[in-house]
């Protein structure tokens, strides 16, 4: 994604990946509304949103005792084709230019390498390691190399980004610490768990439940979930262990024997790929990086994978070092601009891994007893008190427009604050504010078009109402700090009340820098949002 964003601006970028292709297991599941709306600023949300599921496959959040047992609880959410229609009707919490896709992340991978590959400044290099780097004093001095062997390449760069997942080496030679709780125990969602990628063309048939995306088992012998890959026979399945297990050395016949405990019957499947990982992390970088040295994704913050935050979070990221990146190389802004980059994303990382750690508990933390699967007026009752539990938690977990729109910048150096107070921060209502700091709201167009599909790819300003403020001071300005800017001008009056200020400047991210009623401070106002005034 760093890599698109920088190639988009024409600048020489070199990415070493020491996997020998993008991801073969399915990893991340969810891409969240927010990470499409970017995917449709770089113009591929409708690559993504064609790939995974087929366009008809509903993506419910259902829970049952196994999966061929009694359905606790479900939450319905639209399919991919529904998804693109009813974007277009919804208003309040969900007022967006996209709505979640659920596809699993070796499909978003394989995209994004494509577009990145695309761009003509671009070296996209798998299956070759950054084996050394040290600071010099114009940049960095790095050495890399084939995975498999192979000359040694010396390259000097003007910035390096360590997105090199969770076991960074980046990090660790930065000796910078993690901050946050690690090894949290959970009956579900902390502690290892047990995955396997699996083929199983008769499941979908030996499933008594309607089709959903996400399935989770809840009974007291093995909590399990479970997610169809491609719609067709491709599934993933993480298992929880329970005290005293370590899955480290199991083999096909264990993924067999506890496929069968969550499932309630013995299925039989072609087992693709077994592995374990933890869960139970909440971990933020203390420092995002040192200089010219920079880290991103996992490498600077990690995950309990409930609500689905990692790999979004990882976008945001790249999103947002992108354009501060790209401005600093070519010139357009001060190197300071960079600081904003750790101050920005750390606080939201650390807002991040809060909201998936509190969805783990309130899913992780519920016991389900044996109860649950009783026949008779006992099972009744478990399973009614089970059900309300998990009905509320699905809609805590899975309908969260505040986490994803929600996350804002106050307290940034490059934010112009104009005293209003921000919306409150809840996970699962988002409140559309143009107060600086936070996303800019969206609005549908009465020609159909997205507000947002109207932006630049840099900075945009809106002038906005009927008789909108001489937008000369900003153009004059912006051309004299080398700053691409774009105005555009609606008079329709609802959009002067989404914005409540009828001069807003946009960033490159979509993040409102600024509003106001005049433009006599549009010089300092675009020196201030792009690093160039002394803090
Ligand atoms: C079961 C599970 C479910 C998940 N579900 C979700 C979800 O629904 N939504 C969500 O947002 N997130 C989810 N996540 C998290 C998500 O997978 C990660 O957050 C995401 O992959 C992070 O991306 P990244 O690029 O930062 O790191 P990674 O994907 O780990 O990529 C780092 C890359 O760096 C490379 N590398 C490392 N060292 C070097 C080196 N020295 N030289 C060259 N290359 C190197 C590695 O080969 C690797 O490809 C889930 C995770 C798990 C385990």
């Amino acid at each position: 994604m760093l890599a698109i964003e920088l190639g988009r601006r024409g600048i020489r970028t070199l990415l070493v990946d020491a996997k020998p292709d993008t991801a073969f297991n399915p990893q991340a599941n969810a891409t969240q509304a927010r990470t499409m709306e970017h995917y449709r600023r770089l113009g591929f949300a409708h690559e993504i949103r064609a790939l995974g599921l087929p366009p008809d496959h509903p993506t419910d959040i259902a829970y049952f005792t196994r999966f061929s047992g009694y359905e606790l609880a479900r939450l319905e959410l639209p399919t991919a084709a529904q998804a693109v229609r009813k974007v277009k009707e919804l208003g309040g919490s969900w007022s967006a230019a996209e709505l979640p896709h659920r596809v699993s992340q070796k499909f978003v991978e394989a995209a994004l390498r494509r577009h990145a590959q695309g761009l003509r400044s671009n070296d996209i290099r798998y299956g070759w390691q950054l084996e050394d780097f040290s600071a010099i004093e114009s940049g960095i001095d790095a050495t890399v190399r084939p995975t498999k062997g192979g000359e040694v390449l010396r390259v000097r760069s003007r910035y390096l980004v360590g997105a090199d997942g969770a076991r960074s080496s980046v990090r660790r030679r930065l000796e910078i610490r993690w901050l946050g709780e690690t090894g949290i125990v959970r009956d579900f969602m902390g502690g290892k768990m047990f995955a396997v990628y699996l083929r199983a063309p008769g499941l979908r048939a030996a499933m008594p439940h309607r089709r959903a995306w996400m399935n989770v088992a809840v009974n007291a012998e093995r909590r399990a979930f479970l997610m169809p890959v491609d719609g067709i026979s491709e599934y993933a399945f993480h298992a929880a262990l329970r005290p005293g297990e370590d899955a480290d050395a199991w083999t096909e016949e264990d993924a067999r024997r506890v496929f069968a405990q969550a499932f309630g019957k013995i299925l039989d499947f072609e087992v693709l790929s077994v592995g374990t990982w933890i869960a139970g992390h909440s971990l933020v970088a203390e420092r995002f990086g040192a200089d010219r040295i920079l880290i991103a994704g996992d490498a600077a913050h990690l995950f309990t994978p409930t609500g689905g935050l990692g790999y979004n979070t990882a976008v945001e990221d790249a999103v947002n070092l992108g354009w501060k990146l790209g401005h600093v190389v070519q010139d357009r802004a001060h190197a300071r601009l960079l600081s904003s980059y750790e101050i920005e994303r750390k606080a939201v990382a650390l807002r991040n891994t809060a909201y998936a750690k509190r969805f783990a508990d309130s899913v992780g933390l519920f016991v389900a007893l044996p109860e649950l699967e009783e026949i008779g007026p006992c099972g009744d009752a478990a399973r009614a008190a089970a059900s309300e539990r998990l009905n509320a938690h699905a809609r805590l977990e899975f309908n969260i427009p505040g986490v994803t729109f929600g996350a804002r910048y106050d307290g940034s150096p490059v934010i112009v604050p104009d005293g209003t107070a921000p919306p409150p921060d809840e996970p699962n209502q988002y409140t559309p504010s143009a107060s600086p700091g936070g996303r800019a709201p969206h609005a549908w167009l009465s020609d159909g078009r997205s507000i947002f599909d109207t932006f630049n790819f840099e900075w945009t300003l809106l002038a906005l109402g009927a008789e909108p403020p001489d937008t000369t001071a900003f153009e004059v300005s912006a051309a004299a700090l080398k700053i691409d800017l774009k105005v555009v001008r609606y008079s329709e009056p609802r959009l002067c009340e989404l914005y409540e200020a009828p001069l807003v400047l946009i960033r490159p991210d979509q993040i409102v820098a600024w509003r106001g009623e005049r433009a006599d401070d549009a010089r300092a106002v675009l020196r201030a949002a792009t690093g160039s005034l002394n803090p």
